[in-house]
C-alpha cells in the first residue's frame, strides 16, 4: 500500500487553507500539573457538551434524515461497494421520490440488491402456526449522486472541519515512530480506521482529530482490549477533542458523535483518568517535536 501522502487532505479542506510555519502554534509551557488540570477541564467542558447535543436541531435533522434510509444487510453492502464503489447514501426509485423529493436522473443505472421476499408455506391444518419459505429478487437502489431534486441535510455532522497541516505533518510523523502507518484512501462512511496490521486509514475529508483519534486507540491498545466498542470509542474520541482543544481548534463536533453512539457524560466521567493520561501523553509528544 502507498505512503502517507498529504496533499488529498489539503486539497479538499474546506475550511481556512494552508496553515504554513509554526505560527500555527501557539506555545505555551505547562507543567504537567497544570496539563493535567487544562484536560480534566476540557472533559468537563466535553461533559456538557453532550447533554446539549441531546437538545440540539441538528441531531434532530440528522436523525430524522437517517431514518429515512433503510440500512442495508452487510451482504448487500457489500454489493453496492462491488458496482457503486463511491456510493454514499443509497435508497431506492420511489423512497427518494417520496421521502426526499428527488428523482433519479435519466440514464442513470441502479445498483443491484438482493431483497428478501416471504412467501407462507401452504399449511393444510388452519391451526398450525404458518411457516414461510424466504426467497431473494433483485431489486435496484441508486447513490444520492444518481439523483437529482430537494437538498438533503448534511449527514456528517460531527465532523472536524477545522485543519492543521503542520500538527497534521508532526502527528503523522508521531504515528510513524509508533509503529504505524498512515494511508488516506476512500473508506466509505467512516472517516478513519485503525488495522490490526498497524495501519491508520483516513478517509479522503477527514480532519486531524480523526487522526488523534486513531492514535489514540493504538495507544489504548483497544485491539487487545475486552472494553465494550462503546467505551472504546469515548475514551478515543474524548482524547482526541483534549488534545484538538489544547491545540486551538474550536466547534469541534465531538459531542455529537459521542452522543449519538449512546454515551453519556457519566460514562465520560468514569473513563476521566484514562483519556487524561492519553491525552497528556499525545500532547507532550507533539510539544517535543515542534519545539
Ligand atoms: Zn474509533
Amino acid at each position: 500500500m502507498e505512503k502517507t501522502v498529504f496533499e488529498p487532505d489539503f486539497l479538499i479542506c474546506p475550511a481556512g487553507g494552508l496553515i504554513s510555519g509554526r505560527k500555527d502554534f501557539t506555545m505555551a509551557k505547562y507543567t504537567s500539573s497544570q496539563l493535567q488540570k487544562s484536560i480534566n477541564a476540557t472533559i468537563e467542558e466535553l461533559a456538557s457538551l453532550i447533554d446539549e447535543a441531546q437538545f440540539s436541531q441538528e441531531i434532530e435533522v440528522y436523525l430524522e434524515t437517517v431514518a429515512k434510509f433503510h440500512h442495508y444487510s452487510i451482504h448487500n453492502q457489500l454489493l453496492i461497494k462491488d458496482t457503486f464503489p463511491k456510493a454514499s447514501h443509497v435508497a431506492g426509485f420511489c423512497t427518494w421520490r417520496d421521502q426526499f423529493n428527488r428523482t433519479v436522473k435519466k440514464g442513470e443505472r441502479g445498483i443491484p440488491i438482493l431483497a428478501p421476499i416471504r412467501v407462507k408455506d401452504q399449511s393444510p391444518d388452519e391451526d398450525e402456526e404458518p411457516t414461510y419459505k424466504v426467497f431473494f429478487k433483485v431489486v435496484y437502489v441508486f447513490d444520492i449522486s444518481q439523483t437529482e431534486g430537494d437538498e438533503i441535510p448534511a449527514l456528517d455532522v460531527w465532523k472536524s472541519p477545522e485543519y492543521k497541516p503542520e500538527l497534521q505533518k508532526i502527528l503523522i510523523n508521531y504515528a510513524e515512530s509508533l509503529g504505524l502507518t498512515v494511508d488516506y484512501q476512500e473508506i466509505g462512511a467512516a472517516q478513519g480506521a485503525l488495522t490490526s496490521e498497524n495501519k491508520i486509514l483516513l478517509n479522503l475529508t477527514a480532519g486531524t482529530k480523526t487522526l488523534v483519534h486513531e492514535i489514540a486507540h493504538h495507544l489504548a491498545e483497544h485491539f487487545e482490549s475486552k472494553k465494550p466498542h462503546e467505551q472504546r470509542e469515548l475514551e478515543a474520541e474524548a482524547t482526541a477533542y483534549a488534545v484538538c482543544r489544547h491545540f486551538g481548534f474550536e466547534d469541534l463536533k465531538s459531542p455529537n458523535y459521542l452522543y449519538l453512539t449512546g454515551l453519556t457524560t457519566d460514562d465520560l466521567k468514569a473513563s476521566l483518568t484514562t483519556i487524561s493520561t492519553l491525552a497528556q501523553q499525545i500532547i507532550n509528544q507533539i510539544e517535543e517535536r515542534i519545539s
